[in-house]
């Protein structure tokens, strides 16, 4: 009979999250696969744990996944374990548990920290609906195409972002979806320098303008109104924008107005006005 295969979640900094099942899972299993080695074994030292290691992350998974695979039909249990929060999300766990899933082994989550969870739950956004988005693609242009798709998204949006790219992140968001959506961040969750930023994406933009992105952060932002409120909007506004022309402004002038007053795209107003759409 095959082993079963244990998401083991880590802290995700502080290392009072360590929960008992957690521990006595890695205490229990036969081996434990691990993002880095020299990460866990610090754990496992913290732990007072002795257990057999093996890399698996996004550089071996073709390899390491197959050999974990093998140990487990054979019997053996493992514990998966990333860097830090839970397995899978976001981090190349995702391909082992499929991996498993697929070749009928018995995959077991044990929950704890997740940067997701603890992000959402502490942002104070709506959280009854919500999209998971996690990295943006990293290519340009695939990036600029997802945030499009998202300008309509009315679920509050949670991301996940390096340092080094939060600040082109903030500007680009606060363009594509406007510098008022509501948005929080959240630096160092759990660490001793953690800080949740309530605001607007305009004013993170402006703040990480001035300031180098230190830590680990999750931003979760505001979904876009409903449609029928935007469209009230819109019809609010382009009936301002026939105001405007009658006192004279041009179509241009009276539109660029008209979305400045009624927070809609300038674009949009003068196509609609001039029935191009
Ligand atoms: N599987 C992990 C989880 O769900 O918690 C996430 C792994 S992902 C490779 C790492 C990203 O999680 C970081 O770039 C950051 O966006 C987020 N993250 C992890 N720990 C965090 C923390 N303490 N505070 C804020 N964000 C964190």
């Amino acid at each position: 009979m095959s082993g079963t295969l244990y998401l083991v979640p880590t802290p995700i900094g502080n290392l009072g999250d360590i929960s008992q099942r957690m521990a006595d899972t890695l205490e229990q299993v036969d081996f434990i696969a691990a993002e880095d080695t020299r990460v866990t074994v610090k754990l496992l030292n913290h732990l007072g744990i002795k257990k057999p290691m093996t890399a698996y992350h996004r550089h071996n998974l073709d390899t390491a996944g197959p050999a974990v695979l093998n140990r487990l039909l054979a019997g053996e249990s493992c514990a998966l374990v990333t860097d830090a929060g839970t397995p899978a999300i976001s981090d190349p766990g995702e391909d082992l548990v499929a991996l498993c899933a697929g070749a009928g082994v018995q995959v077991c989550a044990i929950p704890g920290p997740c940067a997701l969870s603890t992000a959402l739950s502490v942002a104070g956004l709506p959280t009854a609906r919500f999209t998971f988005e996690g990295f943006l693609p990293q290519n340009k242009k695939n990036r600029r195409a997802r945030l499009e798709a998202l300008r309509e998204e009315e679920r509050t949006m949670v991301f996940y972002e390096a340092p080094h790219k939060l600040s082109a992140t903030l500007e680009e968001l606060a363009q594509v979806l406007g510098a008022d959506r509501r948005a929080v961040l959240c630096r160092e969750l759990t660490k001793l320098h953690e800080e949740i930023l309530r605001t607007t994406l305009g004013e993170l933009a402006a703040e990480y303008r001035q300031r180098e992105p230190r830590g680990e952060f999750v931003l979760v932002v505001e979904g876009a109104p409903p449609q029928e409120e935007e469209q009230a909007d819109l019809d609010g506004a382009l009936a301002r924008v026939e105001a405007l022309r009658a006192q004279g402004l041009s179509l241009k002038q009276a539109s660029a107005q008209a979305a400045a007053e009624f927070g809609c795209r300038r674009r949009e107003l003068y196509d609609l006005t001039v029935g191009k759409r």
